[in-house]
């Protein structure tokens, strides 16, 4: 808190180094996502999420087995299609469209990177809008930017804003810079942002790979939002006193002594850079729990919504969302 009572909903910049937890949020946000989905038990509803994983790639196979395990112990429905890497586009489009069909079905999830024969963005653009949990589609991606509510955000950048809200961090006419122009990150969190809404109202600047001069940026930035995807990029010179910094970063780097042979480490040289910043999230246990998060919460809203779309249809009084 403030010592003038501004109220703790602000950056509190004469603070240093406190972390921003995301793993204690992450399961905060878990167990009310669970609560709601016992409360839409009650009236039938399990909301369901499918994945679709194709190929073997060692990391997607990680990601999708912790998002089926989320679903499942916060009383959702939780299943994964696995298919081989040569499968055809025709072939996954064909199990797109038929989770599109499947009412127990109200997130569809096809996880990246696809093998070369398949192009992406067909793939993205043939999941019902609807059932979008990803916030890929270009309609999402749309009403995301014209602040139409009624969409699904990437959760990356969800799970960023929540962090943010959930740390007390005020972005109310603050500068926030952001390394990363990518449509999974930094494009979303810019448009998430410049919303007239809580967690947004901010000045937004975005940097990327032919920003000039980068720490001319990143020296201004009240808050400083790192996901460029590159080591200790962001150093100790780069920020201002009081900064509060989210790394998105997961870059796996060669490490002798680890378990794997690597570790784990963000877009941010956190040992220089904490004690500079006012609060920092650490790598791992920052943003990557709150993406889950907010995997659960998109596919809680899409349930939601899917049931009382149903519900109209049938005649009977429609409940808000
Ligand atoms: P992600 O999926 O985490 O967003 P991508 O690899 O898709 O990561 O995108 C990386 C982004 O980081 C790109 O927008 C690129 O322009 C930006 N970037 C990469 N290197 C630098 C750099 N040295 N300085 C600033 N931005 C960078």
């Amino acid at each position: 808190m403030l010592a003038d009572g501004a109220g703790m909903d602000d950056s509190r910049p004469e603070e240093r180094g406190r972390l921003i937890d995301g793993t204690a949020t992450a399961r905060k946000i878990r167990d009310r996502i669970a609560i709601e989905v016992a409360e839409l038990a009650r009236d039938g509803v399990v909301p369901g999420l499918s994945v679709i994983l194709v190929g073997d790639d060692p990391a997607s196979a990680v990601y999708v087995a912790s998002k089926e395990r989320a679903c499942v112990e916060a009383g959702m429905n939780g299943s994964t299609i696995r298919l081989p890497a040569d499968t055809t586009q025709d072939t996954l489009l064909g199990h797109v469209r038929a989770l599109n069909d499947d009412p127990a079905v109200h997130g569809i999830l096809v996880q990246m990177p696809l093998p070369r024969q398949i192009v992406p963005d067909t793939v993205i653009r043939a999941i019902d809008p609807a059932k979008d949990v990803d916030g890929f589609h270009p309609i999402n991606v749309g009403k995301l930017l014209i602040g139409e509510e009624d969409g699904f955000a990437p959760c990356t950048p969800a799970g960023v804003q929540e962090l943010l809200i959930e740390s007390g961090v005020n972005t109310l006419g603050k500068d926030i810079v952001l390394i990363g122009r990518s449509n999974i990150v930094g494009k979303p969190m810019a448009a998430l942002l410049l919303q007239d809404h809580l967690g947004a109202n901010a000045t937004v600047t975005i940097c990327h790979r032919y920003t000039r001069d980068l720490a001319s940026h990143t020296r201004r930035a009240d808050i400083l939002i790192a996901a460029a995807g590159r080591p200790k990029l962001v150093t100790a010179e780069m920020v201002k006193p009081g900064v509060v910094v989210i790394d998105v970063g997961i870059n796996r780097v060669p490490d002798a002594t680890a378990k794997r042979g690597y570790r784990l480490v963000g877009d941010v040289d956190f040992e220089g850079v904490r004690p500079i910043a006012s609060q920092i999230t650490p790598v791992p246990g920052g943003v990557g729990p709150m993406t889950i998060a907010m995997l659960l919460k998109n596919t809680v809203r899409a349930a939601r919504m899917q049931s009382s779309r149903m519900r109209s249809a049938r005649g009977a009084p429609v409940e808000a969302v």
